[in-house]
């Protein structure tokens, strides 16, 4: 797209909000309308030979498919959700943590001293997740990996934050942004009616506006903009979006990765090529169960 990175100034590939105004869910903004701040591709060829970094709203090159209009760049929900979900645990654990003193430089996790981090671990480990936070051997610093989509479904599913934050002054409000965001998440997931994607805006600006009760603005992520500003814009353009998900490239990921990692042969083109016949055998059976014992 030729846009910076999601740290840049004007990070979104839609828009050009700039990143500290995107909180604010008073303002307006837009992937079709230029008044509302619309990108165009010609816009950005343009503002990426600029020299001068305020005028150029985050575009450092020209896109590389610049045939292809903003309006078919379609939001991923599958990253969305992972994005967003990432976030909202981030700040769960940052708040045991900080129940347990362990800051975030610390370079020692001992489970016996830290009640509040080992529940929420025998928590996950019920789930039958493996996870458990750990000190990183480069940063030397206790870090836990980041959690795959089926595990953040159980995960939301599951929690009673009652349970794992008792007291906290805004438990009610933390509460209901995880199960709402869980809604908003599975209302993605079929075709929202053409004349329900205005009340679906509505939701997730109302989410917005209760994260923003909860922590600081500077909190608020690309992605959190990407839902309030232009998941209903690409619904009323695209319909449903699930469509569009990469969830099926992400499972092909997992596997191909899975395949390199167990063969013995690693060396680049033949190893390319095993993985594609390998690939290509699978299919090709899978696409013959479902034709029936007798095809050929
Ligand atoms: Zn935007």
């Amino acid at each position: 797209m030729g846009i910076d990175g999601f740290g840049s100034a004007f990070s979104c590939l839609w828009c050009k909000c700039p990143a500290k105004e995107r909180f604010d869910t008073g303002k307006q903004w837009s992937m079709t309308d230029a008044t509302l701040g619309a990108r165009s591709i010609e816009e950005i060829v343009k503002c990426s030979k600029l020299k001068q970094k305020s005028v150029q709203f985050s575009c450092s090159h020209a896109p590389l498919f610049p045939n292809i209009p903003i309006t078919h760049v379609v939001p991923d929900t599958l990253h969305l959700f992972l994005r967003v979900a990432d976030q909202l645990v981030s700040h769960l654990l940052t708040e045991l943590r900080k129940r347990d003193n362990l800051s975030v430089s610390s370079t020692l996790y001992a489970p016996e001293k830290c009640a509040n981090m080992r529940r929420f671990e025998n928590f996950v480990q019920k789930l039958n997740i493996e996870w458990q936070f750990y000190v990183n051997k480069e940063s030397k610093r206790v870090s836990s990996r980041d959690f795959t989509g089926p595990e953040h479904w159980k995960i939301f599913n599951n929690i009673d934050l009652a349970e794992m934050i008792p007291g906290h002054p805004k438990l009610e409000l933390i509460t209901s942004l995880w199960t709402r965001f869980v809604t908003i998440v599975t209302m993605l997931k079929d075709k929202i009616p053409k004349d329900e994607i205005p009340a679906f805006r509505e939701t997730t600006k109302d989410w917005l506006n209760t994260f923003n009760l909860v922590y600081i603005t500077t909190n608020v992520t690309p992605y959190m903009h990407v839902l309030v500003y232009h998941v209903n814009e690409s619904l009323e353009l695209h319909g449903n979006l699930s469509h569009f998900s990469q969830q099926g490239l992400e499972k092909l990921n997992d596997r191909v990765t899975g395949w390199y990692f167990r063969s013995s042969n690693h060396k680049g083109v033949e190893a390319l090529k095993q993985i594609m016949l390998k690939q290509n055998r699978l299919e090709l059976l899978e696409e013959k169960h479902q034709r029936g014992p007798n095809s050929t």
